[in-house]
Parts: structure tokens; sequence; C-alpha cells
């Protein structure tokens, strides 16, 4: 702190305007006056228990929550108020509970969550210091940058058209693109009602944290200049019971007053997850709610103009019921940046701020491959920071580097993914593999895309595509991919000093696509007899598949998938170089599409 006023006091000798300097140091000085004599407002909190107990005697009819700072504003019955401070760990109907009030004392009580900071009257004066305040730093800070400290961390209000569009999204270009037909539609509503024609009542963004899933949903409506409407699923589970349907029913309600508009559910896995017979009030509250927002879904027509964007980091646990047709039916991949993603990101957040002349972007997106927006935004915000507190006036490639490391560090225990660089060759190795065997492997899909950036479980992959729908998959095809598959192991065995756990995957399948040849495709010298599903080993042991009959099959099964590993290892070997070129191309650009590969073999 003492530094920090030294460097700010440094700032005003060195500025040649003192003018205005002087009139704020002046302000300043006023407002911290006021701040020590303003009028004592502040009560002392209550004890909880005592709160609970005046609940249980029914005196109390309202309680407001201020959620992140654990303040109760409680109203009881004969008008009077009184605050109090709960924990902010657990929600405060379990602390009640726990304080042995019964649920029909509490569901007479009116409660509700105010953002921190509203305007209640004994808080205004208070609150208008801190502005005051916090506007005269915020002032300093902006002069003294040039550019804006902290970007600004807007909260929504209902209803409200948000300020982004999507030229404040970058990176995720695919994922963007796919939303372009819902703005269209947000925007002229009336020509799609004309044509009849039918849009999705829910989108799924799908997407690791700090993708960008909540600035694209707002983008969806900034460009579209329609009003948005938020809310999270984890606030569902926190309040009291009944009260999650209820939000939902009204958030739809005003929302179908304002159409066309956006209704956005954050976290959806919070309140959609797949549901259990058994359980506590907890998962019925979570069950009411997710009720709630299917028949809410069905329940308007699609040509009514409210699009229904939701996002989570997994679709796997999601309700069944939410993904069926007329619900939640398109999913958009929201994936980790490459390369040149990190860099368009980079861009977009550096716009307003100097840099100092030797500051090359690209050297930054390169020295963080794993890393996702809310990183990328934290590493520009940080090196701002570490300029000021150094005392440059524009941020140097010192601070880029710094903030990089910072934020680095910070993020391993944020589980964000960085890869170390030997895991990183070795994906790149393994699906450079993949990739040059499906290409020289006759009757095999085209390569479409290939990549090194994780995605969940996945190190990378290679996208393939058919040429065209078909309906039947001749014994080549099926083989062809199985060779396809094996080309990562091999690659791996070739290349590097160890195989990984990475092909486990690709092995799977490619048992499965073996076991469908012999045992119910009759693809196999093993005969033609079927076996009926349950597949697997289990169809082996049932009593039909005596003994020798397991021999066979098992025989016929593990020599298909040698066959197609031979085979696999004869191309890589054949082609090393191609797939030592692939590779270097993949470390650098993480991302090669079917063009940029063409080129390559
Ligand atoms: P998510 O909802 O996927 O967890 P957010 O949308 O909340 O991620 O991202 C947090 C912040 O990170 C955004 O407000 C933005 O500043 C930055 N950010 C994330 N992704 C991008 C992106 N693709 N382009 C620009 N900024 C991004
Ligand atoms: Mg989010
Ligand atoms: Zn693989």
């Amino acid at each position: 702190m003492k530094q920090s006023v030294n460097q700010i006091l440094d700032f005003f000798k060195k500025n040649k305007n003192g003018k205005t300097w002087l009139a704020l140091s002046l302000m300043g000085v006023v407002v911290v006056l006021a701040f020590l004599f303003r009028p004592t407002t502040q009560e002392k909190p209550i004890a909880l228990s005592a709160v609970a107990a005046e609940i249980s005697a029914g005196n109390v009819v309202k309680i407001e929550d201020t959620r992140d700072s654990g303040k109760l504003t409680i109203t009881y019955s004969n008008g009077r108020k009184e605050i109090t401070l709960r924990d902010t760990a657990t929600s405060f109907l379990e602390q009640m509970r726990y304080l042995g009030v019964s649920d029909s004392a509490l569901s007479k009580v009116e409660y509700e969550i105010v953002e921190p900071g509203s305007f209640t009257a004994e808080n205004v004066i208070s609150t208008f210091i801190s502005v005051a305040m916090l506007g005269l730093i915020g002032f300093t800070l902006l002069r003294f940058t040039k550019g804006g400290m902290l970007p600004t961390q807007k909260k929504y209000s209902e209803g409200e058209i948000p300020n982004v569009t999507f030229k404040d999204v970058a990176g995720i270009d695919e994922s963007r693109q796919e939303l372009t037909d819902i703005v269209t539609f947000l925007k002229d509503n009336a020509l799609y009602q004309r044509m009849g024609a039918r849009m999705p009542h829910g989108v799924l963004l799908v997407g690791d944290p700090g993708t960008g899933k909540t600035l694209l949903a707002r983008a969806v409506a900034g460009e579209a200049g329609v009003p948005f409407f938020a809310t999270s699923g984890s606030e569902f589970v926190e309040v009291f019971v009944g009260v999650g349907a209820s939000r939902v029913r009204s958030l739809f309600k005003k929302a179908r007053a304002k159409a066309p508009c956006i209704v956005f559910i954050d976290e959806i896995d919070a309140a959609g997850r797949k549901r259990h017979s058994t359980g506590g009030g907890g998962e019925m509250e979570q069950d009411q709610t997710l009720n709630q927002l299917l028949v809410e879904m069905d329940g308007f027509a699609a040509t009514e103009g409210v699009i229904v964007l939701a996002a989570t980091n997994r679709v796997d646990v999601l309700d069944p019921a939410l993904t069926r047709p007329g619900r939640f039916d398109r999913h958009i991949n929201v994936p980790r940046p490459d390369v040149k993603g990190r860099l368009a990101i980079l861009e977009v957040h550096v716009k307003d701020r100097r840099l100092a002349s030797d500051v090359n972007l690209m050297d930054v997106a390169k020295s963080t491959p794993g890393l996702v927006g809310a990183d990328l935004a934290g590493i520009v915000n940080e090196a701002a920071i570490l300029a000021v507190r150094s005392g440059h006036d524009t941020i140097t490639v010192q601070d880029f580097q710094e903030a990089v490391e910072k934020i680095l560090t910070g993020s391993v225990q944020q589980k964000s993914r960085v890869m170390d660089e030997v895991e990183r060759r070795t994906i790149a190795y393994h699906e450079a593999g993949h990739a040059v065997v499906m290409q020289a492997t006759p009757h095999a899909d085209p390569v479409y895309k290939i990549t090194i950036i994780p995605r969940g479980q996945m190190g990378g992959f290679t996208m393939t595509l058919p040429e065209q729908d078909s309906m039947l998959m001749s014994r080549n095809q099926i083989l062809a991919r199985i060779i396809g598959l094996m080309g990562g192991r091999v690659a791996e065995e070739l290349f590097c000093d160890d195989i990984t756990s990475g092909a486990a995957n690709d092995l799977q399948v490619a048992t499965q696509l073996a076991e469908e040849m012999v045992m119910r495709l009759g693809m196999s010298e093993s005969g033609l007899r079927v076996f009926n599903r349950p597949e697997g080993y289990e169809a082996l042991t049932a009593p039909r598949a005596g003994q020798k009959t397991f021999e066979t099959l098992d025989k016929a099964i593990g020599q298909i998938l040698d066959e197609c590993y031979c085979e696999a290892k004869r191309i890589v070997t054949e082609k090393r170089e191609v797939v030592e070129r692939v590779t270097q191309s993949l470390l650098q650009q993480e991302t090669l599409t079917r063009e940029e590969f063409f080129a390559l073999v």
C-alpha cells in the first residue's frame, strides 16, 4: 500500500498538468474526510440463532440475502429491520434447518437474493462515498495506464440489451458461425414467422469453463439487439424449496412479454442433472425446477421468438429429457482456442491498451497452449497491472511474460489444462499417425481436420468425414477404420520413448469393430453364425457358446486386430518423413485443416 501511494505521488510530481491533479487531490481529501465523518449507519449484526428463533415464532416477513457477503437484512412483521451475518459456505436454508427451524416456518418468509451494494435506505450514503472514492481511484488508474484497468465486470440486469457483440468474441469462429442464423431469426422474427420456419427452442453451448460461453450468449443478444434474460442453474438449487420452479416460471413470463429475446441458463447441469428416483429435498427441488423448465420449453411455439441458450461444461450428466427434440436439441461446441484463436482473443483484449512496440502477441499466444479466453483476458489484465506497478506507461514484453507465468501457475490450481512439452509432442505424433495412416489406406474416410488442442478427456483428435452418406459399410471400410485407429499407437511406438494411455479409446473402438465383424456381421473365417447382444465376452459366456466357440471367436477377433496393427505399422514406417512433417506442423499450428494436411502429404 505504502509503495503504491508513493508511486501515485511520484506520478503527480512528474505530471505536467498540475491543475487537474490538484483539483483531484482536493476532491480526494474531501471524500476521505466525508468518509471518516460519515453518519454511523452501520448497525450491529444480531446472532443468527436469534434470527432462527424469530422465524420459528413467525415474526419475520422478509429476508434479503446478499449472497456473496453473507449479509442478511431481516424485516419483522412490525416493520423493524435488522441485519445478521451468515456463513457463506453453505446456503441460508441449510443453516436455518441446522438451527432447528421447520420448513413450514421457513416457507412463510419471503426470501430474496439481492445484488451486493444495492441501494437500501440505510446504505445510500456509504455507497455514495464508496462510489466517489472508487471513481477517483478508477480515474487515476485510467489516466495512469492510458488505457483502462480492469475490464468492467458488469452484472446484467434482467431484460437488458447487452453491449457486447460478435466482434468482442474472438478465436471461436466456428461456434460463433453456428449462432448467426439465430441472430438473423431474432432480428427478423416477422420474416421467419411468415415463412413458418422453425427455429430450435433451445441451444446448448458446451465447453470447458472460461471458453466464452456466457460471452457468446450475451453477444447473440447484443448482435441482434434483443433483451437478455439470464439465470444460473446453481441459483435454483440454493434457494428455498419451490423457488427454483417459480423463478423459472417468472423468468419465462417476463421473457415472453419482451420477445424476441434470449433466455440464458448458465450452468444448466446444476439444475438438470439426471434424475434419481430416490433422494432428499435437494434433489426433489432440482426435479421441480427441471420439470418447470421442460414445461416452459414445450409451452411456447418456436415462432414466438424466445430462444433459450444454456451453457454447460458437461453434456453427459444432463437429464436426457433436456436434450430431446424440441428442447435443447442443438449442441454447439465451444472449444479451447488454437494458436490463431488465442492471438485473436489477445487482440480483442488489448484493444484499448498501450503496448510497447516490441510486444509480439503471437509470442504470447504461442506460450499459452491449452489456455482459454478467460485465462487470456486475465493475462492482459495482469500485464496491465504489472506495468502500472513497475511504472511503465506502456505494457512491455516483460510484463506479458510475468503475467503469463502468473496465470499459468495460478491456473494449474484452477485445473486449466496446460500441456507440458513432452505430452504435447506425444499427442502430435499420435494424431499425425492416425492421419497419415488413414490417408494411405484405401477405403478410409478422408481426413477432415487434425488438432492437438485438448477437449475434455481427449488430448487431441483426428476427424474424418465420409465422402457421401452410405447405408452399408463394406468389410474393407471397417478394416480401414481399424487400421486408422491403430495409427496413433503405432506412431507413439515408433517416435516416442514410451507408449501412453492416449490410445485407450482407439483400441476400445477398434476392438468393438472387430467384435462386430466376427460376431454380428459374419465377416471372418469363424463363420456366418451371429450372436445376439449382449455382445463381447458376455455373449461368449452365454450358455450357447461353449469353450470351443469362445476360442474360435476370440482368435478371429484377435487376428483382425493384429493384421490391422501390422498394416498401420507398415504404413507409418514407410512414411516416416511424412509423419514427422505433419507432427512439426501440428506442434506449430495446433490445428491442420484438410487442405493444409493434403499439402503436407
Ligand atoms: P464461460 O461462460 O465459458 O465460462 P465466459 O464467457 O464467462 O466463459 O468468459 C469469461 C471472460 O473471458 C469473458 O468475459 C471474456 O472477457 C473472456 N473471454 C472468454 N472467451 C473469450 C473469447 N472467445 N473472446 C474474447 N474474450 C473471451
Ligand atoms: Mg459462464
Ligand atoms: Zn487416437
